[in-house]
């Protein structure tokens, strides 16, 4: 018999890692939490009482990250537009109302607490397409090395049907895996996961810890949208494997009360969703594993000598380029002798790649005509061949 899947009863559901362990947090909060259904407008003391919570962890150190949905909601009321079944150019005319207030309160409420808000809008594609997805990162990287909190939703102006998200429990979970967060919390209208949909059950009981997301999982997640927020529990169990396939652990909790994060810290109901991996180790098995190199940069010993005591590859190092890449793809990075030392995701195109060669990084604009990274290979994209973990299983989670 294979080992169960979650855990109803202590000691292993008194086990999960406390808040403070975690040194950069993804919170998603949806629409019903944020919006008030009958006014239209956004829960003020609500949402005071989230970005409190919010500045409480900033300010123990932790890099946090918010994915909020909310512009749906709050456009439709300003254009008149119906609660539900908006067609597609409704929705997206909505959303561009909304995402300009809903930008500007998160920017408010942060801002009070002397914390700076930048705004990313993603699609599909930049969390999927490898290119897309190295560029947002950087930019939630940057972000979060200048101490400010990103506010992400889906760019819901330009997303159609074939190509969105459409939940925002899938967004935040490849957020989180994009920014290498080690914690996803999923503010929710429900307490966690339950053995069944509990609106049906009375005897279903909530799931305090998932070892691992397989069918028993998957069989409780019932379809308990609420009107004004569109994923259930069914796109929180998709979270919860993109997630911890990414190294990241999750939460699903209450978010319909005050101080819903600080409140996890005082055993508040939830459900963690724990992972064996961590972001580094997912991410590099990912790089070192599933990636067919498409060239290779050959470096000096002073290069060799500079990643292999953890820094990125920087152009001057590089004596020669290999093969016909594009940026994001995977390179071979090999010493004078061409034996690899390591493979990472390359920041350049082969023909930018030629150009700036042996070249010092503030060359760049003038080689390339456009400002470039620093970096041609960046340490958190690369992995060292004495570091290479053969994956066991196959690592399913693309971008991770
Ligand atoms: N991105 C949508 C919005 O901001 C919400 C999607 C969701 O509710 O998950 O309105």
């Amino acid at each position: 018999m294979s080992a169960p899947s979650f855990a109803t009863a202590a000691p292993l559901a008194a086990s999960p890692p406390c808040l403070k362990n975690f040194r950069r947090i993804v919170i998603k909060s949806g629409s019903s939490l944020l919006v008030d259904r009958g006014q239209g407008c956004v829960k003020r003391s609500w949402l005071e009482s989230l970005a409190q919570d919010i500045a409480d962890l900033h300010r123990q150190g932790a890099d946090v990250l918010v994915v909020s949905s909310g512009a749906i909601a709050l456009g439709r009321t300003v254009l008149g537009l119906p609660e539900r079944d908006l067609k597609l150019e409704d929705s997206q005319a909505a959303a561009a109302v909304g995402q300009i207030a809903l930008a500007r309160i998160w920017a408010e409420v942060l801002s009070d607490r002397k914390i700076t808000a930048g705004q990313i809008l993603v699609t599909l594609g930049d969390t999927e397409e490898r290119q897309r997805y190295l560029n947002a990162r950087a930019t939630i990287g940057r972000l979060l090395d200048l101490r400010a909190v990103p506010v992400i939703n889906e760019n819901d102006t330009v997303a159609t049907n074939e190509i969105r998200y459409g939940d925002n429990d899938r967004l935040a979970a490849r957020v989180a895996t994009m920014a290498s967060a080690d914690l996803l919390i999923l503010l929710s209208d429900v307490p966690g996961l339950y053995t069944a949909p509990p609106a049906d059950n009375p005897d279903a009981e909530l799931v305090p810890v998932v070892l691992r997301v397989d069918e028993t999982i998957e069989a409780m997640a019932g379809v308990a949208a609420s009107r004004l927020s569109r994923g259930g529990m069914r796109t929180k169990i998709e979270a919860a494997k993109i997630a911890t396939a990414g190294g990241t652990h999750m939460i699903i909790t209450d978010g319909r009360v005050a101080h819903p994060v600080s409140r996890l810290n005082d055993k508040a109901p939830c459900t963690w969703f724990l992972t064996g991996s961590n972001p580094v180790t997912a991410r590099k098995k990912w790089i070192a594993g599933a990636l067919e190199p498409r060239g290779a940069l050959h470096v000096d010993a002073g290069a060799a000598k500079a990643i292999a005591s953890g820094k990125s590859l920087l152009p001057a190092g590089v004596t020669r380029v290999e093969g016909n890449f594009t940026s994001g793809d995977c390179v071979l990075i090999r010493d004078f002798r061409a034996a690899e030392i390591g493979r990472g995701l390359v920041a350049y195109d082969a023909s930018e790649a030629v150009l700036i060669a042996g070249r010092n990084s503030q060359d760049i604009p003038g080689l390339l005509g456009t400002p470039g990274r620093a970096v041609i290979i960046h340490r958190d994209d690369m992995v060292l061949a004495r570091d290479r973990i053969t994956p066991r299983e196959p690592v399913t989670n693309g971008n991770s």
